[in-house]
């Protein structure tokens, strides 16, 4: 370095320094030492090497007066120069063979290599190489001024480095958070929503936008809460620094933002500062309506197949035992109704466990399987009609035209369909209220319906009845026995046949079912 230089240059040294310290960006740290480098040592090319794992090796980073297509062979150059030190096996001969063979293999013009190692807490992060096309002697004063600036942008790299590391962890948490299926938000100590995610918004109904800053008291709407809410967990001591830190997990239905409900848990965890102090709230949401649901439907059923069963059986056993006491001589005719009874109740239980086997298998196969042939279902209407008619008052009339087109399906399964729609229509209206059972075709479909002056079915029921063990929960459904099966399996099969199945009910006046089918 020219000596009358020396005081400008440590002047810009210094300038430069601050100039690629105060940046952040790891490409433009490079650029600016590259640039201040070639400046300070009046080089023609420069190249900064970071020592890149994933790329194997030290490989060149940014570089002034080469070409792209040249940098495969530098990087194999510089690895093969930087393997003995790496080795911990130094020779200033063997660095300087390298370094002039590099300088052969840019541009036969460069006369002088100045090499300085990029080195931050004793960790090597790359290496500086400048080449000039004269050669001048560098003092000991040089060397120490140049290893500084060295020093420096060792320092500046490191930062950068840590920097876009910590950019790229940071993008990865948020990737993170926002794939996730739960939803999870970030409260500071006053219970102000600090970030949340897109599962979070699902959940609510409010976009991580909108809840940012907003207190959490005023986007969790609880119609019903299970446990104390964070609140409580708060007074109970999460704020006092020698309060145990057991994450806190609530559980109940939430009004969402448009008014409609659903069942979450969420469990807070508590991150606490260097004080002690409670810093931030970390929140995890759980939508646990289908578990709630599983959890009901599993009641409903237990209740509904312990009546249904416990029926007939007592029945069974109170028939059975009347007539086997052999204190009494029971008339034939006695004997034949009691055990019609029997054989009655004891048809209801293989029907209920039959439904019960059936409903059980669509649920596991999400289909049900038939035996597809002719099916008239004229026949079919007519023959439930009249074994019907044998065990009710009730009078149930036949409204077909002469003429009804068969179809394929399966016979079995739609006299099962038009028995639990007749027998309803029976069960669910009045004695001297008439039913009809009657069918209209089109070109492509048949359809059956089974109509009643019964108590009807109220509209926000209507879509209920059929699902698995619903009952309509008023008087008459109290009356009278079923497991609220029977329309879950005729939606099942008709659906099977690819039909369709619906109601129109008015309360007071009746209901007519109707169902469907193609005709091919
Ligand atoms: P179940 O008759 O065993 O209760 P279903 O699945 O056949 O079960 O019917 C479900 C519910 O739909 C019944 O409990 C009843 O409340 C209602 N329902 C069905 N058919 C009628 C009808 N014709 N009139 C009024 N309500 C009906």
């Amino acid at each position: 370095m020219r000596p009358d230089l020396r005081t400008q240059q440590r002047n810009f040294l210094l300038q430069i320094t601050r100039a690629i310290t105060a940046q952040l960006d790891l490409d433009e740290v490079l650029r600016r030492v590259i640039q201040a480098s070639l400046v300070m040592l009046a080089g023609r090319v420069a190249i900064i090497a970071l020592d890149d794992r994933q790329a194997g090796g030290f490989t060149v980073r940014a570089y002034s007066g080469i070409a792209a297509e040249d940098l495969p062979p530098l990087n194999q150059k510089l690895r093969e120069l930087m393997r003995p030190l790496d080795e911990g096996r130094f020779s200033r001969e063997f660095l300087n063979s390298k370094l002039r063979e590099i300088a052969n293999s840019i541009d036969s013009g460069l006369a002088q290599s100045i090499a300085m190692p990029l080195v931050f807490a004793s960790k090597p992060l790359g290496l500086l190489i400048v080449f000039r096309s004269y050669q001048t002697e560098i003092t000991r004063e040089d060397l120490s001024t140049l290893q500084s600036f060295a020093d420096q942008a060792a320092i500046a790299v490191n930062n950068a480095q840590l920097y876009g590391e910590l950019n790229r962890e940071h993008q990865r948490l948020e990737a993170i958070l926002n794939n996730s299926g739960d939803g999870v938000f970030i409260l500071d100590a006053e219970q102000t929503v600090q970030q949340a995610n897109r599962a979070f918004g699902r959940i609510t109904g409010w976009t991580a936008e909108e809840a940012l800053q907003q207190p959490i008291q005023d986007i969790l709407d609880w119609q019903a809460l299970d446990m104390p809410d964070l609140q409580a967990a708060l007074a109970a001591g999460w704020a006092r620094p020698d309060a145990p830190l057991e994450p806190l997990y609530v559980e109940g239905d939430l009004r969402r933002r448009d008014g409609s409900s659903i069942s979450i848990g969420i469990t807070y965890a508590p991150l606490l500062a260097a004080d002690g102090s409670l810093e931030s709230i970390i929140a995890n949401v759980r939508d646990i309506s289908n578990f709630r649901m599983a959890q009901e439907l599993q009641s409903v059923f237990i209740s509904t197949v312990q009546h249904e069963l416990r029926t007939p059986i007592a029945i069974i056993k109170g028939y059975a035992s009347t007539l086997s006491r052999d204190d009494v001589d029971w008339s034939g005719a006695v004997m034949r109704k009691n055990l019609a009874i029997i054989e009655e109740e004891a048809d209801r239980l293989t029907n209920l466990v039959e439904d019960l086997l059936t409903a059980s298998k669509i649920q596991a196969e999400r289909e049900l399987r038939l035996s597809i042939a002719d099916a008239d279902i004229k026949a079919l209407a007519t023959q439930s009609a009249d074994r019907l008619k044998s065990q009710t008052d009730k009078r149930i009339e036949l409204s077909f035209p002469e003429a009804f087109p068969l179809i394929q399906g399966d016979a079995a399964r739609l006299r099962q369909v038009i028995d639990n729609l007749l027998t309803n229509a029976i069960k669910y209206s009045p004695a001297d209220a008439p039913i009809t059972v009657g069918g209209r075709y089109t070109e492509k479909s048949v359809i059956l319906f089974v109509r009643d002056k019964g108590a009807g079915i109220p509209k926000d029921q209507i879509d209920k009845i059929f699902d698995r063990f619903y009952r309509v929960d008023n008087s008459l459904t109290r009356q009278t026995q079923g497991a609220g099966l029977g329309l879950f399996l005729a939606k099942a099969i008709i659906e099977a046949h690819k039909g369709e199945i619906s109601v129109r009910s008015q309360v007071g006046s009746g209901a007519t079912f109707y169902f469907t089918l193609p005709r091919d």
